[in-house]
């Protein structure tokens, strides 16, 4: 039987317009999902809680979903298992958005030169990040993801910084103070991304919500701000700040962000600027299973306009140390059975994205693991650092190394294979090589990350510099 969702319409009480009802049976859409047709939305609904007419996961159902999700992974991708060598560089903490899933973010007046309290952020100039990536390249990365705070310094460019500036009362109209207002000052983007940019390295940044960011109070097109990101060294664009795509939700968990309408227009923007993009969703809090199936539909009928989504990431909700948790609206986050089968109905309804992911972050080793037998193929990357996770209370470390990957990859039976970022290069690793080391990295020459000829790491390295 299904287990109690301890998110959702009837325990958190929410009076969603939105509800896992259909008037599909669990059969046909099973039926559907093993012929490879394209599912509905009721379809997906139905696989998702394995029958909408039961309460509670029936473990027959879901081995039988989980089953046709990873047949499908093997007929789309086969048996390898992707993984990046990559290093998160996020700039800031300082955000005043207020998302009640977020334990990333201190309000940005904690960082104003003349606060005198204590707070645990973080803000880095464009060379303490230039030197953070120039230390990983040589460690041999191929990829540096960045994903801030809403900092109210922050501005597209010197440009957007005078227009900010000009609107009347701009703290309260536009969410803008000027640089000089804050004890560091984090640059415009353009320099950030110009630091970051360096070596060759894949540049992956600006998520939609930053975008907008990145052009309030100004009437500019998000294509033309991802257009000059491009020209600063932006590679491509995370689809993150979607946590769910249906309003209703994002009324509750995050009222300061974006509608689903901007993100959309957003990652359009980027795609038409040029840039590949990824797509996310973020599950198992308040929302209940038909709302991530919606989700699913926005991001397919994305993908069928624009081609340009490389991969999904699902991310469970990390509930630990989140308002929604501290204020009691979520007793927890998605219970082992709604993380698989949320893996296993992406694969099958998102027929159009090639690539699903297991976050080890996230889901840990073990789970990490058993959710590329749910239709996952891709195990993430070695994540040099993850404020994000660590602060919101994720408890599964910050860094992997190639010879864990190789082990852990290697235990399932898969083929284990560095990627780049877009998926486009790929090298099979010789598992039986003496040591395990990223090749594609522009400097990268096959050592160990953290343990490089003449080096002298021996752990994580970048944690919360
Ligand atoms: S999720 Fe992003 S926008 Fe929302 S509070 Fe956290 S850092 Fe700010």
């Amino acid at each position: 039987m299904r287990e109690p969702a301890p998110t959702g319409n009837d325990s958190s009480g929410f009076d969603f317009e939105i509800v896992p009802e259909t008037d599909q049976s669990f059969e046909n859409a099973l039926a559907k999902a093993r012929s490879g047709e394209r599912l509905s939305v009721d379809d997906g609904v139905e696989l998702i809680t394995t029958g909408t007419e039961r309460a509670e996961i029936d473990p027959v159902r879901k081995e039988q979903v989980l089953e046709a999700a990873d047949r499908r992974r093997a007929a789309v991708v086969g048996e390898d298992v992707t993984f990046v060598a990559n290093l998160n560089n996020n700039v800031t903490t300082a955000c005043n958005t207020g998302c009640l899933f977020c334990n990333f973010k201190d309000t940005a007046h904690q960082f104003e030169a003349d606060y005198d309290g204590e707070h645990a952020g973080f803000t880095k100039t464009p060379a303490e990040s230039r030197a953070i990536v120039e230390d990983a390249l040589d460690m041999g990365i191929y990829e540096v993801t960045s994903v801030s705070g809403l900092h109210p310094a922050f501005a597209l460019d010197a440009e957007h910084r005078e227009i900010l500036a000009a609107h009347e009362d701009p703290a309260s109209t536009v969410d803008y103070k000027p640089p000089e207002a804050y004890e560091t000052d984090p640059g415009t983007y353009v320099e950030q991304l110009r630091a970051m940019s360096v070596g060759g390295v894949h540049l992956h940044s600006m998520t939609p919500e930053e975008a907008q960011h990145a052009r309030r109070g100004t009437e500019w097109s998000y294509e033309d701000v991802y257009r000059t990101l491009r020209s600063a060294g932006l590679d491509s664009a995370p689809g993150t700040a979607a946590e769910i795509l249906v309003e209703e939700v994002r009324e509750v968990i995050c009222p300061g962000k974006i509608s689903t309408d901007e993100w959309v227009a957003a990652i359009e923007g980027a795609v038409d600027a040029g840039l590949d993009v990824t797509s996310t969703m973020m599950y198992g809090h308040v929302e209940n299973e038909a709302h991530r199936v919606h989700h699913l539909k926005v991001l397919r009928d994305l993908q069928d306009r624009t081609g340009a989504i490389t991969e999904f990431v699902p991310l469970s909700f990390v509930h630990e140390n989140t308002p929604l948790f501290e204020r009691g609206v979520v007793a927890g986050g998605a219970t082992d059975a709604e993380d698989e089968l949320l893996v296993a109905v992406a694969r099958l309804f998102l027929d159009n994205v090639e690539n699903v992911q297991s976050s080890w972050v996230k889901y840990g080793n073990a789970k990490g693991l058993k959710l590329l037998n749910c239709g996952a193929n891709d195990f993430m990357g070695t994540i040099l650092s993850e404020e994000i996770t660590t602060r919101a209370g994720g408890s599964y470390g910050e860094f992997r190394s190639f010879s864990e990957y190789v082990e852990m990859v290697s235990a399932i039976g898969r083929r284990p294979v560095e990627r780049s970022t877009d998926y486009r290069t790929r090298r099979p690793i010789d598992v039986d090589a003496a040591v395990h080391g990223p090749r594609l990295g522009p400097r990268a020459d096959g050592s160990p990350l953290l343990d490089r000829p003449g080096g002298e790491r021996t752990g994580p390295a970048y944690a919360d510099d």
